[in-house]
């Protein structure tokens, strides 16, 4: 229906409304309510106390005007009382003048909104308020919408109303049933849009602003369906060119196994068999190899390459950091040598004679694996024949920057390393359009890493690192900051390095690594520490992702409550990675807020990378988690990861049978076009999730 056509929308409104991305009438009903307030509750009056948010019935006692010195215009004040007290209310601006007309004495009128102490009287300042007329009938939860294209919510809600009433019967025909009922108590979805706007009285205030009713479910559901569909859709499009064959004897597989000078794990093994069968026919390979920090996925994905080198394609392999990428180089690129083939290192700080040379070399062929950060995915590097490209700590990278690389052959095959070990359902949301294999057992003679939190003590925790860099270890210090700075008073690698060198560790030889410095600085302060010359390693972050020291069986983090769980838990897992015992301390400044309590007893008590992900999507919540580098997916409203995951799992399934039978949804165009307008460009991303 017209926007125009509503009730008191003429066309400057409608106009907004339509650069608000509003068309139509039934278009307006997907402006949801931001929460709902209780009708029902009777909060005495004299219970109210100072920013507590209520709802109370009243009767009018008096309302007048109170004028102030020019030209300050007179706002309004109505004292409303029930059997216990009163309490009074004040309106501003537009809203006063006509208030002691409405607020007749003697009205019955309900108030909801926060009460504040306004010179000691308990204050409503302009809260929802409406006349009722008939007392005694119960009244439904009352949705408050947000504010929309300029409006305030009362005017939202009066748009959704007009929509609502004028639609009638025919909004059940105007919104077809498009996705597949997954239940029993499906709804239709005019009626959910009905329920959602105009709750009744038999739905509680709690299960509609948790989102938990048939109607907010059914919408849920409708969201999660296309989710999928179009995470679907893009990976069928994928599989729709046939992947590279690679087929081998096995020759050099056996020659990259025998260098890496240990017997692969169980888990490991079998991993490889998945990607191994997905290298071997149908489809390019789309895989997700998730593994705690230090499982083993580097060995894995090294494995991988073997056959895909064999068989005469490149490899490529794709770091996060500069510092990461020179780390797989150079543990790679002796492997390489003792089976006979050429690995490659590019990154962004070469100099422009080196990277053309390593350009060249990428453009002929004759590097077969070539490591670096993303700047492979730069437009200047081509590949002879790239098969398979191969990523690392894939949560850094956004889908988009996935989708260059795969982009760059036709269809090479993808591996997709994560050591942030995302619950499932978030699992499925970003990747609903990979395999996911997981690593889930660490390689042999690993211990849990003991982990302690002290407060305050410095001292304390110097010593405890001192004990173990005299029993033979490493050790990482971890700093949130380069330098001191002005803003934040924080200790910082930089002068710690020197203060370090000075005392406490002055006999160990003490090094200074952060992403400020040259990268052949770094390099030859990481190689210090790796051969031993220096056993005390003072950074920040940089250390953070896969940097591979297994003398190294202590880290201290300064500051550890400034830190976000997924990241101490990366950070912890810079030790442990031989059978020597290890510790983590977390050093934190005296005040802790709450938060940053449950984060850091989380990490104490547990070592379990899963659980630490879960608890971490329970104290974020998984907006923050997605975060803002996870472009290419469709916002969502209504969903919530951290609670529907059924419905997550059963629209899923349903979108996978609805391409099964219908892989071009030749048959559903009304489908087709919701899901191009709700994903838009984000269907063409060559194919990669
Ligand atoms: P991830 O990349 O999963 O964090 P890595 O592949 O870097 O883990 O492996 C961590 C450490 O464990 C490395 O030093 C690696 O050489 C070693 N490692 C990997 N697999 C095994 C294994 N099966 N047995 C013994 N050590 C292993
Ligand atoms: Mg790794």
């Amino acid at each position: 229906m017209e926007l125009t056509r509503l009730r008191g929308v003429g066309p400057k409104i409608a106009d907004r409304l339509r650069e608000a991305g509003i068309e139509s009438a039934e278009q307006l009903l997907a402006i949801f309510p931001r929460r709902y307030l209780d009708r029902a509750g009777n909060v005495p009056i004299d219970s109210l106390d100072h920013e507590m948010d209520a709802t109370v019935k009243g009767t009018v006692v008096s309302a007048k005007l109170v004028y102030r010195r020019r030209p300050a215009p007179p706002f309004a004040t109505v004292m409303v009382e029930d059997d216990t007290g009163a309490v009074r209310v004040t309106f501003f601006g537009a809203q006063a003048k006509g208030t002691p007309h409405a607020f007749r004495h003697g009205r019955k009128v309900l108030l909801s909104g926060v009460v504040r102490s306004v010179n000691k009287v308990l204050t409503f300042q302009h809260p929802h308020f409406e006349f009722l007329d008939d007392e005694d009938a119960p009244l439904a939860p009352l949705p408050v919408y947000p504010l929309f294209a300029g409006f305030g919510p009362k005017r939202v809600a009066g748009l959704v109303g007009a929509a609502l009433d004028q639609l009638g019967h025919r909004l059940m025909d105007a919104l077809e049933e498009l996705t597949p009922p997954p239940s029993d108590d499906w709804m239709a979805l005019g009626a959910a849009l009905q329920t959602i706007h105009q709750p009744d009285t038999s739905l509680t205030l709690e299960a509609l602003n948790a989102g938990d009713t048939p109607a907010h479910r059914r919408m849920i559901f409708d969201e999660l369906f296309f989710m999928q569909l179009g995470l679907h859709v893009r990976r069928r499009g994928v599989e729709a060119v046939p992947g590279l064959p690679i087929s081998v004897t096995g020759k050099m597989r056996d020659a990259f196994e025998a260098s890496l000078g240990f017997a692969l794990t169980k888990g490991q093994r079998a991993v490889l068999d998945e990607i191994r069968r997905d290298l071997t026919g149908g489809p390019p390979m789309h895989r997700l190899l998730q593994g705690d920090v230090g499982s083993g996925k580097t060995a894995v994905a090294f494995l991988a390459a073997a056959d895909v080198i064999e068989s005469g394609y490149q490899v490529a392999l794709m770091a996060p950091t500069e510092l990461l990428a020179v780390q797989h180089y150079q543990r790679l690129a002796p492997l390489c040598e003792a089976a006979g083939i050429k690995a490659m290192l590019l990154t962004g700080q070469m100099s422009a004679a080196h990277r053309r040379r390593a350009l060249d070399r990428i453009v002929t062929g004759n590097a077969k694996l070539v490591i670096g950060t993303h700047s492979l995915i730069s437009d200047k590097v081509e590949f002879a024949r790239l098969g398979m490209a191969i990523v690392d700590e894939q949560h850094r990278f956004g889908v988009g920057q996935r989708a260059a690389l795969r982009r760059k052959e036709d269809a090479p095959h993808l591996l997709v390393m994560s050591a942030t070990p995302i619950p499932r359902s978030l699992a499925m949301t970003l990747y609903g359009d990979l395999d996911l294999s997981l690593l889930t057992e660490r390689p042999p003679g690993r211990r849990t890493v003991e982990t302690r939190l002290i407060v305050g003590n410095e001292d304390a925790a110097y010593r405890l690192v001192r004990e173990r860099v005299e029993a033979g270890g490493r050790a990482f210090l971890v700093y949130p900051l380069v330098e001191e700075s002005e803003e934040l008073d924080l200790d910082a690698a930089e002068p710690m390095a020197e203060k370090f060198a000075k005392e406490h560790f002055a006999d160990f030889g003490v090094g200074l690594v952060h992403g400020r410095m040259g990268s052949d600085e770094r390099d030859r302060v990481m190689d210090e520490f790796r051969r031993g010359e220096i056993r005390v390693l003072v950074g920040t972050t940089v250390v953070e992702v896969g940097v591979d020291v297994p003398e190294a069986t202590v880290i201290l983090i300064a500051h550890a409550e400034r830190f976000g769980l997924s990241q101490l838990h990366q950070l912890r897992g810079r030790v442990g990675r031989s059978d020597a015992a290890a510790l983590c301390v977390l050093l934190a400044s005296g005040e802790i807020g709450d938060k940053a309590y449950r984060r850091l007893d989380t990490l104490v008590r547990t070592d379990d990378g899963l659980q630490i992900a879960e608890e971490d999507l329970a104290i974020r919540g998984p907006g923050d988690i997605l975060g803002r580098r996870q472009h290419g997916l469709p916002a969502m409203r209504w969903a919530s990861l951290a609670r529907d995951m059924a419905l997550l799992e059963s629209a899923r399934d349903a979108a996978r049978r609805l391409l099964d039978e219908d892989p071009a949804l030749a048959a559903h165009p009304k489908i087709a076009r919701v899901l191009k307008h709700r994903w838009g460009d984000r269907l063409d991303l060559g194919g990669s999730g």
